[in-house]
């Protein structure tokens, strides 16, 4: 396997993505990438596979991206940069372009993956890292080449975004250092935070409230399950872009030690986990086709499958992940 550095030396027409509805650590990493690969005279196009969150668009503003338009729509490109995601499926259609054309790929992340079903040319990977933005700036002055002020904001929108404003568990040491850097060197944490968490509609805190509505408490009530459909979203009058807030609502209570959120997105159940201090929720993804982090992770079911069916799945296997309470130290 070459490296990272040689792979990204001898390449001229990088496209950079994004996974499935971009996050602000995908995006951020991205952003840092592809400016600073553009500062080094590469052609760089930024694709991402769909639209991410509106809450973004002011990343867009400034680092204007595409998003990937079906089969065929990929530039000429001698690398394809992949950030916050190792598995080229989180890309949906545009990983299996990618696929099928063959071309060389690089992975920048932090998630735990098999390297016997994922193959990459070259890996720039640290399951240690609090976000995949810090790895980009990593990998770019590697290259010799500083991050614009521009990709200092990215940077910080990735591991804040990532680690929660720095209250998660993958907030460590290393993390607080790169958030007081970068703001030492000129990001302004309260525009930012306005920038992605102020700008909610009126009907966010009616689609929590609904969304809330429904908890059911598992196992002695190391467990919480939450839910909501479409339907009663829309009778609600409630929007639910994020559900972050809610998983943290649901993981503060003392007796909760994993937190599951089931939701509607384009006619699929999606599932998100959170755990507090010991549960690897990534492994109770992966048993349904998803994945993520110890503490957070995520799945989306098959078609077909509806909520109510996730939930009697998922009450299942939550009682029985937690019902053992945690491995003897
Ligand atoms: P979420 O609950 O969507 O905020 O996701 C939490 C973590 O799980 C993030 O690190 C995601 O990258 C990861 N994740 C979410 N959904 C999936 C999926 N379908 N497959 C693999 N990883 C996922
Ligand atoms: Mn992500
Ligand atoms: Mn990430």
């Amino acid at each position: 396997m070459s490296t990272s550095l040689d792979l990204i030396r001898a390449s001229e027409r990088i496209v950079v993505a994004g996974h499935l509805r971009a996050d602000g650590d995908s995006l951020g990493a991205a952003i840092v990438l592809a400016r600073g690969l553009r500062a080094m005279g590469k052609q760089v196009e930024l694709i991402l596979p769909d639209p991410p969150d509106s809450r973004y668009s002011f990343l867009e503003r400034r680092t204007p991206w595409s998003i990937y338009s079906g089969k065929g729509s990929l530039p000429d490109h001698d690398l394809v940069i992949v950030c916050d995601c190792s598995q080229l499926d989180r890309l949906g259609a545009m990983g299996t372009e990618i696929e099928i054309l063959g071309s060389k790929r690089l992975v920048v992340d932090h998630h735990p993956f098999d390297r016997a079903v994922h193959r990459w040319d070259a890996e720039y990977h640290d399951v240690t890292a609090a976000a995949t933005g810090l790895l980009a700036v990593d990998l770019l002055r590697e290259l010799g080449e500083e991050p614009d002020k521009i990709a200092l904001e990215a940077a910080f929108v990735a591991l804040m975004t990532d680690t929660g404003w720095l209250k998660y568990s993958n907030a460590d040491a290393r993390a607080f250092a790169a958030a007081a850097d970068l703001v030492g060197r000129g990001v302004d944490p309260d525009s930012v935070y306005r920038d992605i968490y102020q700008q909610t509609s009126a009907g966010t805190p009616r689609g929590i409230g609904a969304a809330l509505a429904s908890t059911e408490y598992l196992a002695d009530g190391k467990a919480v399950l939450g839910w909501i459909d479409g339907a009663t979203l829309r009778t609600a009058q409630g929007e639910l872009v994020d559900t972050d807030e809610i998983l943290d609502i649901l993981r503060a209570v003392q007796s909760v030690e994993v937190v599951a959120f089931l939701s509607e997105r384009g006619g699929r159940v999606k599932v998100s986990f959170r755990s507090k201090t010991w549960l690897d929720v990534n492994q109770g993804a992966r048993q349904i086709g998803g994945g993520g982090h110890a503490r957070a992770a995520g799945a989306t079911f098959p078609e077909g499958v509806s909520i109510v069916d996730a939930r009697e799945q998922l009450s299942e296997l939550l009682e029985a992940a937690v019902s053992a309470g945690p491995p003897a130290a």
